[in-house]
């Protein structure tokens, strides 16, 4: 929508979780956070959050510890490879599913 006083100016909104769609099935690598790498996690203070300030999709909580939404999450991989604390592995999704399989959850 154009704004009056500026009409060269447009409004737009922030992406958030869900504005694709459910694009956790997208994944083919998923992200896994080492807590023991994880600076929130191992100081407990509310520190760093650079995975959810770089998540294209906003599916990065910014708590202690940080928690990522598998729902949504394509696995892009920004947050493994922004995270200072190279906290974060990229790990193939298929042994994923195959150990919820087994365990009945799919
Ligand atoms: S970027 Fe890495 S160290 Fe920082 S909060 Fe996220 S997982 Fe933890
Ligand atoms: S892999 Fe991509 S979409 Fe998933 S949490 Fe990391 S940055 Fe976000």
């Amino acid at each position: 929508m154009k704004h009056e006083k500026f009409p060269g100016m447009i409004s737009r909104s922030e992406a958030g979780p869900g504005d694709g769609g459910r694009t956790g099935s997208w994944r083919v690598l998923r992200p896994v956070i080492d807590l023991s790498h994880c600076i929130p996690a191992k100081t407990n203070k509310k520190a760093c959050f650079t995975c959810w300030l770089y998540c294209p999709d906003g599916v990065v909580s910014k708590t202690i510890p940080p928690k990522i939404d598998y729902e949504y999450c394509k696995g892009c991989g920004i947050c493994a490879e922004e995270c200072p604390g190279k906290a974060i592995s990229m790990e193939e999704e298929s042994s994923f599913i195959n150990k919820e399989k087994s365990q009945g959850c799919i």
